[in-house]
């Protein structure tokens, strides 16, 4: 048994899912990470960065070179100004980004509001952290959040909003009027948003105006809001684990002062190939996300016509169908007989509530960042098979 501090949390079903569609030959649509990598010559740098003697212990904030691609990021694509020195951080991916700004800024006790579902990484460590998460909960089938269900979440008792936008697993993208309530709640409370924004560039034009917003870029935000990004989604290197943080100094800092506890430094060789893809390709996350938008179309489509209900998202790799219809208990029986009925793998999504058997006990996630004979197979298995409940 794990102490005390892990009671309760259930092992990542992102593994567990990944194990089963290994074990049954299942095509897997559960843990998002592309079938293809990212750009040849970024792979190539990682090669050269190995074998040219960048192999020794980088600085624990990240070398300058990635610090300084992270600013010119943030500035380029939303016109954001943080200082590469004080105000950005590395991560190992977004996931210690997440660990690390819980730990080093959390205090026992202190409440969190979180958008739920949330991914499994934010429970796990916000109990570690011994932060009480509040959650505000987005609702099938568009998955919008309740403002006034935000509002009633805050207490005399709550310092952070742990915000995800685009966001993991619904798909759906914040609007402006959302993101300038969160700020809004954040400015009177006197909140510090930490935001994960990893899907960031993931977003589709039929999203709406004006897309993807970073809450930081709202007015009296950028003082009271750590960004976590990472390298993983927007191009399709999941697997490297390079992440940053960016925002106020005080902020970056109490992140480092956990994160150099945790890993002490990140990925040496990888950091010189990240910042070269933030460098030399700044457009080709926005070409992946229009590649994307294809296979999103290609996958819903396949899915309704399967007798999958299935939403639209605005953001992400992620699409969520409700298997209520079809006469499941729940999304967790569905996924567990799907391999052997479709031989198809999906994540249940009621694992990121609170309740289990609550609003989200119906609802399976999908990745549709795979090729589209990938995504073909899969909708023509799940459309033969039989997928009733029972
Ligand atoms: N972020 C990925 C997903 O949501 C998986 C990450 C993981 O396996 N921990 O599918």
């Amino acid at each position: 048994m794990p102490a005390s501090r892990l009671t309760g949390i259930r092992p990542t079903v992102f593994a567990e899912m990944s194990a089963l569609a290994a074990r049954t030959g299942s095509v897997n649509l559960g843990q998002g990470f592309p079938d293809e990598d990212g750009p040849a010559d970024v792979l190539a740098a990682a090669v050269a960065a190995v074998t040219g003697g960048a192999n020794q212990y980088p600085p624990g904030i990240g070398i300058p070179a990635l610090r300084a691609a992270v600013a010119e990021h943030q500035h380029r694509h939303y016109g954001l100004e943080v200082d590469p020195d004080t105000e950005v951080a590395v991560t190992t991916g977004c996931t210690e980004g997440i660990a690390a700004a819980l730990l080093g800024l959390v205090e026992p006790g202190d409440e969190v509001v979180v958008l739920e579902p949330y991914y499994d990484s934010y429970l796990a460590m916000l109990q570690m952290a011994g932060g009480v998460r509040r959650p505000v909960t987005l609702r099938a089938p568009d998955f919008r959040i309740d403002l006034d269900e935000l509002r009633a979440a805050v207490t005399p008792r709550t310092r952070f909003v742990l915000l995800n936008s685009p966001h993991n697993p619904t798909g759906t993208v914040l609007t402006r009027a959302e993101l300038e309530a969160v700020a809004a709640l954040a400015v009177e409370h006197d909140l510090t948003v930490i935001t994960d924004e990893v899907y960031e560039h993931l977003v589709f034009d039929d999203a709406g105006w004006p897309g993807h917003v970073p809450i930081a870029t709202l007015p009296g935000m950028a003082e009271r809001t750590l960004t976590l990004s990472s390298v993983g989604k927007s191009y399709s290197l999941t697997g490297w684990k390079v992440g940053w943080a960016s925002g106020p100094a005080r902020l970056v800092s109490d992140l480092v002062a956990a994160k150099q506890w945790l890993t002490y430094t990140s990925g040496a060789p990888l950091q010189p190939a990240v910042a070269h893809a933030l460098t030399a390709h700044p457009d080709y996350p926005a070409a992946l996300a229009a590649e994307l938008q294809g296979k999103r179309d290609l996958l819903v489509s396949g899915l309704n016509a399967a007798g999958l209900p299935t939403t639209l998202p605005q953001g992400t790799y992620f699409a969520t169908s409700d298997v209520s219809g079809l006469g499941w208990e729940d999304g967790m029986a569905f996924c567990l007989a799907l391999p052997e009925r479709a031989g198809v793998v999906a994540i249940p999504e009621q694992v990121f509530y609170d309740d289990p058997r609550g609003p989200g006990r119906h609802l399976v996630r999908w990745a549709f960042c795979k090729r589209p004979e990938v995504l073909r197979e899969a909708v023509g298995r799940l459309s033969a098979a039989d997928l009733t409940g029972g």
